[in-house]
This record gives structure tokens, C-alpha cells and sequence, in this order.
């Protein structure tokens, strides 16, 4: 598999990854590949959501000539084989952490900031008439030791009282008798507004609106050289080459080494992996008794995520391999059926009818952020650590009002300062091993 740590940009005609989510499309999209040689005002590198976001705004909304190039299809990298989360969050600190760090304000804005997300999701899931199988259930952050029960408790109750949310927390026992019935979980965080969808419909969709508003999609055209002159940017593809005025950089997980120094080393590329189980029996959901589309993530350092499909498969994920060669070694299909039986015992040897993985992009602070350069012709949003679906598509957003309109933009801390660089970054592989061990010991 394609490594960002290894090499300079993926390969084009790679296909979608054998995911459940590319089975279910009916015709597989094929984009025109860059043969010519095009200009734009602005040039984006990347067609996942935070690309096709930004393109959409840019051009819809401040009538901007945009062109978007992917190495692959639209929706190849993370954007079109993520879980389908549509969650309130980015990257991997808690409430008391952002407080901590910037002030309950700012905290609060930043909350805020989520929830927002996942109306923009929404907004253009109707705007853009976009099937993507959208799934009420809600979603339930577990704590997975009794020790974590306290910190979600507080964080239900601060949301509440002070942040001007509406979530419940529920005990274990409401736990197993409202939403699912799982081994060795104490109670946790109910958040309704958030919804479940496929994602590589829903990159597919925001493809569709992109079109529509006059953005050139190109795919199968991987950058492979970049050139700045003056104003001018030269971005070279195989067969083309894009001129333009401003460059948006949306590759996050699969940027490769040489893209542009502007986000080197800014962030760490690490897999998450999912598998999906046949679909279950009568006796299976009653036993297991998960509310219908119910999503659920736990508090474990490295995570477990799980939800129900729509047509009763588990699909459940978690940690992948360290290096993309490693990637497709059966050991990591079978760490997250064990995370599975441990969940759900009744599920021992269920049989595993799809397995894939995907790169996230990891911050050195853990949280992500949009960045410029100084001459504010090159711009970037990556490092969502994880849980960046309806993120990266307010991001896009974002990206293009700092472009056209960057008096609109919250005054927040993920808009307004660049992502901190890896001290030690060829060591971050070893740390990352060191962390992954650490994690088997404390969770
Ligand atoms: C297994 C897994 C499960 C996840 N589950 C969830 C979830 O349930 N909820 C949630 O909120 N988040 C989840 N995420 C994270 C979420 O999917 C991402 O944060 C989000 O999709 C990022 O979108 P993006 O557009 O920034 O990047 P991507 O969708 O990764 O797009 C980057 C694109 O850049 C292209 N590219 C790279 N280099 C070049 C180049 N040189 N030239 C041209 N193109 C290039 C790639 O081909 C790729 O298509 C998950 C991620 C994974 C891997």
C-alpha cells in the first residue's frame, strides 16, 4: 500500500480500495485524467472532502476558476473509506484539555465550531440532493474502564450547563438496556445530532456539486512537481500541468515527501483500519440488542469505533499496521476481530467479508489546522487525527473565505496559526510503535 513516509505522491489508476463502501456504488465514477496544459485561479491538490469542500465554496460562493487535481478518483484517499461518522470533533484533545490551552472561550467557540460541521454536512447533503444512505442512531462516546467514567460524566455535565448543548450521559445499565449491549463498557456520552452516512457517496456527492458549480475535477493526475514564479504557481502532472494564482494543499494523510516544504514534517501519517462483518441474524441483534444505526467509539488511547450498517453488518475499527507495507498483513484484520469478540463475544469467528485501511493525518499537538504562506498564495488544512469527516468539509469552507473573505473566519486557534513541525520527525514511526505498546499496557 501507498506510503506518505516513503513516497512522493500516490500512483494514479490505483481504483478504489475493495472496501464495503465501493461495493455498494452502482457505477464507479471515472474521471478525465490533466493532458493539457490549464490555468486557474486557484489550483487543489487533493479531491477528498476537504478539497472538494473548499473548490465548491470557492467557486459557488465567491465565483473563483477553480480546478481540482487527484492522484486517484475523487474520494480515493480517506474521504471515500472512513467509517462514516458524522461526528462533533477533530483531533484528539477533551474539553478540559482545550480549556486548559486556550481559555473556556475559546474552548466553547471551538465546540461550537463542531457542531457547525455537522450542519454543513448536513446543509449540503440537501442542497446537493446527496444519497449517501444517511442514517439516524446517534452517536456514544463509552468509557471502557470505570476510571474513565468520572471524565465523561464531568464533560456531559460541562456541555450541558455551560456550552449550551444537549447531550445525555447514560450509566452502564442505560447503556445495555438503550443502545447496545456490549462486554466490559460503564456508561458514556449520548450525542443525537450525529449521524452515520456512506462516505464515498458522500465524496461522490460533494464531486457532483463541485460540477455542478463549474469546478474541473481531474483525477488519476498526481502532482509530481511544483514551481513557483513570482505569483505564478506551475504544478506538473505526468500528462499537464496547472497554472495558477493560489494553491490549496488538501492531500492530509497521503501528502507524500516532496509535496512542499510548507508541510513537511507538519504532520504524521498513521493507518486506521476497518472490518466489516457478514450481515448479522435475528438471534445475533437480539443478542447484542445495538439500537438501530447506533455509533459508538471507546476511550481507549488507541480507540475501537464500531456501528451498525444498515443492512445489520458490524462495521468495526481501530488501529492499523505502522508502515504501508505492512498494511495488508492479515495480523491486523485479525487484532480487530479480537477487539470485535471482545466486544461483542456472541460475534467469535463471525465471518470478516471486508477488510481496508486508510491514512489519517496526526499532529504534532494533536489538533489540526489551516495554514498559509507568507505570501498568501499557498494554503493547507490537514491533521485531523482520526475524526475529521464533517470537519474537513467546514475546513473547506474555511479555506476558501481565508482566500476571499478572510474577515469572516472565527477567531479560533485551528484558522489562525500553522501546524507546529515533528521535532525528531524520522523518529516518529519508533514513537509511534512506542506509543501503540504503551497503549496495550494502560488500556
Ligand atoms: C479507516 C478510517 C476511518 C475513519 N473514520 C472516520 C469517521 O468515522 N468519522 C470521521 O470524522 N473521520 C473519520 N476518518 C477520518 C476522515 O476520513 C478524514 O479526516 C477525512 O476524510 C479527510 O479528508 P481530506 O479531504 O482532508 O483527505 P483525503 O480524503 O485523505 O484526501 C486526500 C487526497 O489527496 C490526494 N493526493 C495526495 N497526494 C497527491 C498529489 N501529489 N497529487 C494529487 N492528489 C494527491 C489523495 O489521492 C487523496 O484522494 C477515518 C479515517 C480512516 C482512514
Amino acid at each position: 500500500m501507498y506510503d506518505p513516509l516513503i513516497e512522493s505522491s500516490p500512483a494514479p489508476n490505483q481504483g478504489y480500495p475493495s472496501s464495503y463502501w465501493a461495493k455498494s456504488l452502482d457505477l464507479i465514477p471515472k474521471t478525465n485524467s490533466l493532458q493539457t496544459s490549464v490555468q486557474a485561479d486557484v489550483a487543489v491538490i487533493g479531491a477528498g472532502y476537504t478539497g472538494l469542500s473548499a473548490a465548491y465554496h470557492l467557486q459557488k460562493h465567491y465565483a473563483k476558476k477553480v480546478v481540482v487535481v487527484d492522484a486517484n478518483e475523487a474520494g480515493w484517499g480517506c474521504s471515500g473509506r472512513n467509517a462514516g461518522f458524522v461526528l462533533p470533533g477533530t483531533g484528539r484533545l477533551s474539553l478540559l484539555e482545550m480549556e486548559d490551552k486556550w481559555g473556556v472561550d475559546s474552548a466553547k467557540g471551538i465546540f461550537h465550531e463542531f457542531m457547525t460541521s455537522i450542519e454543513t454536512v448536513q446543509g449540503l447533503i440537501e442542497q446537493g440532493n446527496i444519497d449517501c444512505d444517511k442514517t439516524p442512531g446517534g452517536y456514544l462516546k463509552l468509557a471502557h474502564r470505570r476510571a474513565k467514567v468520572a471524565t465523561l460524566r464531568t464533560q456531559a455535565e460541562k456541555l450541558n450547563a455551560q456550552y449550551g448543548e444537549s447531550v445525555r450521559f447514560v450509566n452502564s445499565k442505560e447503556v445495555n438496556r438503550d443502545f447496545v449491549n456490549s462486554a466490559n463498557m460503564y456508561g458514556g456520552i449520548y450525542f443525537d445530532k450525529c449521524f452515520g452516512v456512506n462516505p464515498l457517496k458522500l465524496a461522490l456527492g460533494y464531486l457532483a456539486m463541485a460540477n455542478e458549480a463549474g469546478v474541473t475535477v481531474f483525477g488519476n493526475s498526481p502532482v509530481v512537481d511544483w514551481q513557483q514564479s513570482g505569483a505564478t504557481h506551475t504544478l506538473r502532472t505526468s500528462h499537464g500541468q496547472i497554472t495558477a494564482d493560489q494553491v490549496v494543499i488538501a492531500t492530509n494523510g497521503y501528502t507524500g515527501t516532496n509535496l512542499h516544504d510548507i508541510v513537511k514534517q507538519r504532520h504524521f501519517p498513521v493507518l486506521s483500519s476497518i472490518i466489516v462483518t457478514r450481515p448479522l441474524t435475528e438471534q445475533e441483534l437480539s443478542s447484542i440488542q445495538i439500537r438501530f444505526g447506533l455509533m459508538a467509539m471507546d476511550t481507549r488511547r488507541k480507540k475501537y469505533y464500531y456501528r451498525l450498517l444498515p443492512d445489520n453488518r458490524i462495521l468495526f475499527g481501530g488501529r492499523g499496521a505502522i508502515t504501508g507495507q505492512q498494511a495488508n498483513d492479515p495480523i491486523n484484520k485479525q487484532r480487530l476481530s479480537k477487539g470485535l469478540e471482545a466486544t461483542f463475544p456472541i460475534l467469535k469467528d463471525i465471518p470478516i467479508e471486508h477488510f481496508w485501511s486508510g491514512w489519517v493525518s496526526a499532529s504534532y499537538d494533536k489538533y489540526p489546522r489551516l495554514g498559509a504562506s507568507d505570501d498568501e498564495s499557498i494554503f493547507y488544512s490537514m491533521g485531523y487525527c482520526g475524526s475529521g469527516l464533517a470537519f474537513s468539509t467546514l475546513a473547506g469552507k474555511r479555506l476558501a473565505q481565508r482566500i476571499c473573505e478572510p474577515e469572516a473566519l472565527p477567531q479560533l486557534p485551528f484558522w489562525q496559526t500553522p501546524l507546529p513541525k515533528f521535532p525528531f520527525s524520522s523518529f516518529r514511526r519508533l514513537g509511534l510503535k512506542a506509543f501503540y505498546l504503551l497503549a496495550n499496557i494502560r488500556d
